[in-house]
């Protein structure tokens, strides 16, 4: 089997307000910069780029890459020439079922998004090709079903719980709310949420680098002090600063997560060297596909570490791809972050539109058992929301 092209196509997902937003709450590292609205881009909405891989044995993949210059670095006119004019011509003619080899071929520095694009399309095409669901081949099937985490903007405390019994009344057992601001402040958000879920639902902190480490180890103590029984603090400080982040995780009982230090398995080996961390944030966006996203999960396991999927907002192809990945991958613990739940709808075709929308059963989405990814995009949405590129 040879590939014969590789597609890319930029779509855009208008949501209902701006992500994170909020002066004097959330990450104090934000305020006073427009994150992902700018003059060009000033209504709230996420941006993707839709990868498509064809064969010359008529079988195709579809993947899909994030862009978010706001925390990847990559805007979508990036990720999509970086697909269509470099990555993807490089591929052509290739057995397509040599996924770690292409990765090699198309492994340049960053463009993380981009890689994770066509790595994801490659393994949906294989799947398909060979009949199973990308989860047998990643590593098996044993788990079915993927507990729902979801994050919460920063805001005033009672506006924070508000949001999270919301989500709770729509069967969301598990909460990551933004911190990273004043420990003192963000302490009381934590009690305010804690009392809303009652103690059962899980609840985590992001302070997206927002902390210093003195600051993130007065925040976990206050945290402690008030039995708000936080499952773990996810980037305290800034992505740079593994020394600091060790300080943090030396200093407190609670459990520190790095996600904006690690990207890939170098940045995850880092990590681990420097004893930063208890937990590594896994992103196919970061990692640049489900290839490297198994490697940091295999170094984590060898370094007695855990590993979380974080957020990827995505379009209903990411969705699968991380419940597959949660699968085959028995380190990465519940629960896997879908915000983009909250926000809006898939492009798939029935039955995954709903199955993959809240509200949720049992606080879980199931794990697609059909060949590939197991969804599909529908046509007439993907149309719709097109910006530049033929799908
Ligand atoms: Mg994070």
């Amino acid at each position: 089997m040879k590939i014969t092209s590789v597609a890319a196509t930029a779509v855009r997902l208008d949501i209902p307000y701006p992500l994170y937003p909020g002066e004097g709450a959330g990450t104090k590292i934000e305020w006073g910069m427009r994150s992902r609205s700018t003059p060009l881009r000033p209504t709230p909405m996420l941006e993707y780029v839709l990868v498509r891989i064809d064969t010359d044995e008529g079988v195709t993949g579809w993947g899909e890459a994030q862009a978010d210059i706001g925390f990847f670095g990559e805007t979508v006119e990036q990720v999509r020439a970086a697909i269509a004019d470099y990555l993807g011509p490089q591929l052509i003619g290739k057995d397509p079922l040599d996924r770690e080899h292409l990765g090699r071929v198309i492994g340049y520095r960053g463009n993380g998004c981009a890689k994770s694009g066509i790595d994801m399309a490659l393994h949906d095409l294989a799947g398909k090709a060979m009949g199973m669901p990308v989860s047998v081949i990643l590593g098996g099937r044993r788990r079915t079903r993927v507990p729902v985490a979801i994050e919460v903007a920063g805001g005033k405390p009672e506006a924070m719980a508000e949001a999270c019994a919301v989500l709770m009344r729509q069967g969301v057992r598990a909460f990551k709310p933004k911190v990273g601001g004043y420990p003192e402040a963000d302490a009381e958000r934590m009690r305010a949420i804690r009392e809303a879920v009652g103690p059962e639902a899980s609840l985590r902190a992001d302070a997206n680098q927002g902390f210093s480490p003195k600051e993130a180890v007065r925040f976990c103590r206050l945290c402690e002090r008030y039995g708000v029984g936080l499952e773990l603090l996810e980037q305290p400080v800034a992505a740079h600063d593994l020394p600091g982040m060790a300080f943090v995780r030396r200093s407190v009982d609670t459990l520190i997560e790095a996600d904006e230090s690690c990207f890939t398995p170098q940045d995850a080996l880092a990590v681990i060297r420097h004893e930063a961390a208890d937990v590594l944030n896994i992103k196919l966006g970061k990692a640049g596909g489900f290839t490297q996203a198994k490697k940091i999960a295999a170094l984590a396991e060898a370094a007695g570490l855990k590993c979380v999927l974080g957020t990827a907002f995505g379009l209903g192809l990411e969705i699968a791809a991380k419940a597959h990945l949660f699968a085959a991958t028995e380190i990465v613990t519940d629960a896997v972050e879908f915000t983009e739940l909250s926000l809006h709808g898939t492009l798939l075709r029935p039955p995954w539109d709903a199955r993959f929308g809240l509200p949720l059963e049992d606080g879980c989405l199931p794990v697609p058992d059909g060949p590939g990814l197991g969804v599909e995009l529908d046509q007439a949405k993907m149309l719709e929301a097109v910006v530049q590129g033929t799908p």
